[in-house]
């Protein structure tokens, strides 16, 4: 049987989570933080199931969390870094998935620069697929950590206003943290250039500022996001100075923040653009080595979560495309694999 706290095959996003869900993995989560601070850092809850990391964009950060994390519960652990420039990405993607399904992993961990490419992916396959980051859509594992680490310090998600600044427009981290923050009942306002601004953001319940003074004005929290040169077409900002002036986190403008205000970042920093090194190293305030801490703790609990769903979904018959084979064969239907 699914977990019935978390029923879900994959987690392709936040979107759609309820706070129960959010919560549950939350705690999961906070369990393995203590068996990661223990001297034995191991538990053999993945005992003999494969993980897959098919990484389609580059990451270190992001696939050595999830490989550490799979090894900590006992998992086999193989990583696939595939190169998408040089052949047509559609293809490539819909026959790795494939190819690797026949292997019989238990989940796959995968990132790809196209937002919605993992979606695409989990039709294709029986395990559970988490979202390693896809485009500039969503990277839920971050938000998840993000709450975590916030939820540790503070004690609480709900009632917290937090400030997300800097290249909104094109993060998967931003997006996926204003869909947690908003669900659990945080207040989230975002603060970023006129031209790093999603349009329409308003309308899902977060408050716009383009003046980070005003915008960080009594926040618990100032999460900064890294400005995505990479995924910027055309000029979205004048120059790194001049960003840095105006929407570079500094000890000046961390003052209109809480006293107690944490600071946040997902990594990897650009220092001197985003981020003043004098504040991102701030070991009163600064959060960010312990982000990158519990993210280990998180992708443990989701890839646990995951795999175990995955077993329930085969064991009860069900092929690819999410039909019931034996169901399918009792109505003399072909048992269709979804490839
Ligand atoms: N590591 C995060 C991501 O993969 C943040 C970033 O790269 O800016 O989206």
């Amino acid at each position: 049987m699914r977990d019935p706290a978390f029923p879900h095959r994959h987690l392709l996003g936040i979107e759609g989570l309820t706070p129960a869900e959010i919560n549950y993995l939350l705690d999961l989560s906070d369990r393995y933080v203590g068996v990661n601070r223990g001297p034995e850092k191991t538990s053999d809850a993945l005992r003999g199931r494969t993980i897959v990391n098919l990484f389609f964009e580059n990451s270190t950060r992001t696939r050595t969390s999830f490989e550490l994390a799979a090894k900590r519960l006992g998992a086999n652990v193989i990583n696939m870094q595939v190169e998408t420039s040089s052949v047509v990405k559609g293809e490539t993607l819909i026959d790795t998935a494939v190819t690797l399904n026949a292997m019989h992993p238990d989940v796959l961990a995968v990132r790809h620069p196209d937002s919605g490419a993992v979606k695409l992916l989990a039709d294709k396959v029986n395990c559970g697929v988490v979202n390693g980051g896809d485009g500039s859509h969503e990277h839920p594992t971050q938000a998840l950590l993000d709450a975590l680490t916030i939820r540790r310090r503070k004690g609480r998600l709900s009632g917290l206003l937090v400030a997300i600044c800097g290249d909104v427009l094109h993060s998967r981290v931003a997006r996926s943290n204003f869909l947690l923050l908003l669900t659990m009942g945080a207040r989230v306002r975002i603060i970023a250039p006129r031209t790093l601004i999603p349009s329409g953001v308003d309308r899902l319940g977060v408050e716009v500022f383009t003046d980070m003074t005003a915008g960080l004005k009594d926040v618990d929290i100032v999460m900064m996001l890294r400005v995505q040169s990479e995924r910027m077409r055309g000029s979205f900002i004048p120059s790194v100075r001049e960003y840095f002036h105006f929407f570079g986190l500094d000890r000046a403008k961390l003052g209109q923040a809480k006293p107690d205000a944490l600071i946040m970042h997902p990594g990897p920093m650009n220092r001197g653009t985003e981020i003043d090194s004098d504040v991102a190293d701030d070991v009163e305030r600064s959060v960010i080595r312990e982000q990158v801490e519990l993210g280990v703790a998180v992708r443990m609990a989701v890839l646990e979560v995951l795999a175990n769903n995955a077993s329930a979904h085969n064991a009860a018959g069900h092929n690819a495309a999410g039909h019931n084979a034996a169901a399918d064969s009792r109505q003399g239907l072909p048992g269709r694999t979804g490839t």
